[in-house]
């Protein structure tokens, strides 16, 4: 029975789609005379085998709906081509590309459904890229859409909190049950993207993508292998959400608690998550916060676990019941106020990542 099946399985897989005489990016690159523009944070990969090796991190692309992001001259384009998707969505901002990107969308006109978007991704909304697709319940597995690109370093941070806070509510391309990514950050990034406990790399950021996906840092693309080449290395991370995420609050509430908590990293943490509150109940709710969370008030911050993090936040949402108040109290204005009264910087550092 299994035999069968597994013939039946194969029978139905399509060989990777060839696709006609096509000219070559580079040479396309240079007919058009385009440039990389760093405005775009344009940094392209030219060598197949390395987009081919990126797309098959995605996993099975053949006959699902996958949204590319900065295609550019599209190398990564025909990579997800060869795996014959059913549809392909591109967003790129930069219209030199169009008509490379039209030659791509020519070439495999009777096979997949190939649409252009000339737009900035921060506009788009991936709710109306992805319609007509299947919506999936969010604990069944992943739907059949992906998203997919090597992302403009300039947006890529701002572009995944997005996403996570979308995927908390259950909207955009998250509209559809648990739509996974494959993407590419700086290598630090996605070291911090990943990182456990403990680790060197731990911030705010290891905690919000760990709350609400499976986060694996694939492998490392040098920066050489990039054209121009960046300054530093990339890393190739796939995000599946989690079918609950850890802390079950609201994602603002999260994202609070956690930058505040990150702003020291190297101090202890109830320094840090003292800051939560306004000066007059600072000294009993501090205490009373880590009391309620059980967690040790003289780690660090990156010491915390996923799991005392819930608990932070959840003795942070019971305090705020206690005194509505202080849900609004922001200590980052509150310096500020101070600093230009002053004009004394403490040691309050920006520690967002
Ligand atoms: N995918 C191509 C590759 O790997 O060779 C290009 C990758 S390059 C790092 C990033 C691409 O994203 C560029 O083509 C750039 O024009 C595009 N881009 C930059 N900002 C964008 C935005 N806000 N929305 C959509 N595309 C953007």
């Amino acid at each position: 029975m299994a035999a069968v099946k597994n013939a039946l399985v194969k029978t139905a897989t399509r060989p990777p789609l060839r696709l006609p005489p096509l000219a070559g990016v580079h040479d396309l690159l240079r007919l058009y005379r385009i440039r990389a523009l760093k405005s775009f944070s344009q940094n392209f990969l030219l060598n197949e085998r390395i987009t081919d090796k990126f797309v098959k991190s995605a996993g099975k692309l053949e006959g699902i709906h996958v949204c590319e992001v900065g295609p550019g001259p599209g190398s990564i384009t025909r990579s997800i081509m060869r795996q014959n998707p059913a549809q392909l969505t591109v967003i790129e901002k930069d219209e030199r590309f169009l008509p490379t990107l039209e030659l791509l969308r020519d070439s495999c006109k009777s096979s997949i459904n190939f649409n252009i978007i000339t737009g900035d991704i921060l506009k788009t909304n991936l709710e109306d890229v992805f319609r007509g697709a299947t919506k999936c319940n969010w604990d069944e597995k992943p739907p059949s859409v992906h998203l997919i690109g090597n992302l403009p370093f300039s947006v890529s941070t701002i572009l995944l909190i997005r996403w996570l806070e979308a995927m908390s509510t259950k909207s955009g391309a998250w509209a559809y049950g648990r739509t996974r990514m494959t993407l590419t950050f700086q290598k630090e990034v996605a070291e911090r993207m990943a990182a456990r406990e403990a680790e060197e790399q731990r911030c705010r950021l290891s905690v919000m993508c760990q709350n609400w996906c499976k986060v694996d840092h694939k492998y490392n693309i040098l920066g050489k292998s990039f054209i121009p080449p960046p300054d530093v290395d990339v890393g190739v991370v796939t995000l599946t959400p989690l079918k609950e995420p850890i802390i079950k609050l609201d994602f603002k509430l999260i994202e609070k608690l956690l930058r505040n908590t990150f702003n020291m990293r190297q101090k202890y943490s109830r320094r840090s998550v003292s800051t939560l509150f306004p000066e007059d109940l600072r000294e009993d709710l501090t205490e009373r916060i880590f009391e309620m969370a059980d967690v040790d008030p003289l780690i660090r911050p990156y010491q915390i676990s996923n799991f005392e993090f819930k608990r932070l936040c959840h003795a942070y949402n019971e305090l705020i019941k206690e005194y509505p108040h202080i849900a609004s109290y922001d200590f980052r204005a509150y310096k500020t106020s101070q600093i230009i009264n002053t004009e004394k910087i403490t040691d309050y550092k920006e520690n967002l990542l």
